[in-house]
């Protein structure tokens, strides 16, 4: 399936949450497309005022452009949830179906869909769900890799990457699940945690994806 503008907003979104400046280079690998094809598309989403581009972040959503990011989370999430509630799918299978679903259902059904689900406030991952017309604004925002004390966490939001959830499963770490923050070792960049009586080593790049609260 060849990419489309909708999913080319959403990768500059999740870029701009985790790095200061967005350039094509970033967008090509995280779409997996060509460097020209990256140029071409951005270039329709300057014109359409979609995005814009400045020194300090590179490339930025507009105006325009944050609505249609926030409606495209909204339907997303709340496909992820009707996946898992009435269809039983497994959090790790839902990602591709909502991807191709998202570009396709009405804005009726979802509005049915919300009513049906009884307007959740999470998607299956511990995402937010923007209300409808609201921006999407992620109550859980604190990554692993960011706390800076340790002591007791939850965890609350994870990525929904197939390769993090399965990492999750293989040691069974949980949404919900209480951690310890025990270490972080800033020169081998891992950060230990403890739950269930488990000790665990998490790497860096993967601290980034899990997104906790802090207890007290
Ligand atoms: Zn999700």
């Amino acid at each position: 399936m060849t990419p489309n503008k909708e999913d080319y907003l959403k990768c500059i979104y999740e870029i701009g949450q985790e790095h200061e400046k967005i350039n094509n280079k970033q967008i090509a690998a995280k779409m997996q497309v060509s460097a020209p094809a990256v140029s071409e598309m951005i270039k329709k989403m300057l014109a359409e005022g979609l995005i814009a581009k400045d020194k300090a972040h590179g490339y930025l959503l507009t105006g325009k452009g944050l609505p249609l990011v926030s409606d495209l989370y909204r339907k997303h999430r709340l496909i992820e949830v009707f996946l898992v509630d009435y269809l039983h799918y497994a959090i790790d299978e839902i990602h591709q179906e909502a991807e191709v679903l998202e570009h396709t259902v009405s804005a009726a059904f979802i509005e049915r869909l919300d009513r049906v689900l009884e307007y959740p406030r999470f998607c299956p991952h511990g995402g937010t769900i923007p209300k409808k017309g609201e921006l999407l604004k992620e109550t859980y925002h604190l990554p692993l890799n960011r706390a800076k004390k340790s002591g007791s966490y939850c965890v609350r939001r994870i990525h929904d990457d197939f390769l993090l959830l399965d990492y999750l499963a293989k040691h069974e770490l949980k949404l919900g699940q209480l951690i310890e923050l025990r270490q972080v070792d800033s020169y081998a960049k891992t950060y230990t945690i403890v739950y269930n009586g488990k000790k665990l080593d998490i790497p860096e790049n993967i601290a980034a994806q899990i997104y906790i609260e802090k207890k007290e």
